[in-house]
């Protein structure tokens, strides 16, 4: 009798670290801290990476406020990206993450201990640059890359809280392939985003 023995690869945020900084621009902690959070959750809910739109990702940040960075990291790290629409922000200003597998109905909440996030704010690199308005490309890698470390060699268990598995009921939205020309100035517009003007179909620009 043989068996198929399914090893999945745990998901490991090292081997992310390099791409999302690239991707995210710059050096600091709050970039790290959610691939950490997103690797948590990933391998709690026991998924790989979506390059469909199996996982869904709800981050619970606002706009303009610190650390929003968290984000690019969740991004990089799930494949939840804003360009395939499956990530959200539910603006509390918080840094949990819940992560929804919607083909299982299944989810996780992970987020940052305040204790190890206000530690990372005493530091030099908030207290003399990011506080003072310098922006994070102008931070000299010494004052930075110890925070890096920290957050990517920290045990799980210090710096994030992980919920259990709970059921999620997901509801999938409604996605359209129905684009059409702006009566008016020409350019491709959604269908449901036209409106209907003297008897022509135009985009919220035009209106
Ligand atoms: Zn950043
Ligand atoms: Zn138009």
């Amino acid at each position: 009798m043989t068996y198929k023995l399914k090893i999945r690869k745990m998901v490991n945020a090292k081997e992310w670290l390099e791409i999302g900084q690239k991707f995210h621009g710059h050096k600091c902690p709050a970039m790290p801290n959610g691939l950490r959070v997103a690797e948590a959750a990933m391998n709690k809910l026991g998924v790989e990476r979506t390059g469909d739109s199996f996982l869904h990702a709800i981050v619970e940040l606002g706009e303009n406020h610190c650390a929003t960075c968290f984000a690019d990291g969740v991004q990089v790290i799930t494949g939840c990206t804003f360009g395939k629409g499956n990530i959200e922000r539910s603006h509390k200003g918080k840094w949990g993450l819940t992560l929804i597998d919607k083909r299982t109905n299944r989810a996780v909440r992970v987020y940052p201990k305040a204790e190890a996030m206000m530690q990372t704010k005493k530091t030099t690199f908030f207290k003399d640059y990011r506080e003072k308005g310098i922006p994070p490309t102008q931070v000299p890698d010494e004052v930075v890359q110890p925070l890096v470390d920290k957050v990517m060699n920290a045990p799980a268990e210090m710096i994030m809280t992980i919920s259990e598995v709970f059921k999620y009921n997901w509801n999938e939205p409604k996605h359209t392939f129905n684009s059409t020309v702006c009566e008016h100035c020409g350019e491709m517009v959604v269908e449901e985003y036209t409106e209907l003007i003297n008897g022509k179909k135009v985009c919220k620009d035009c209106i």
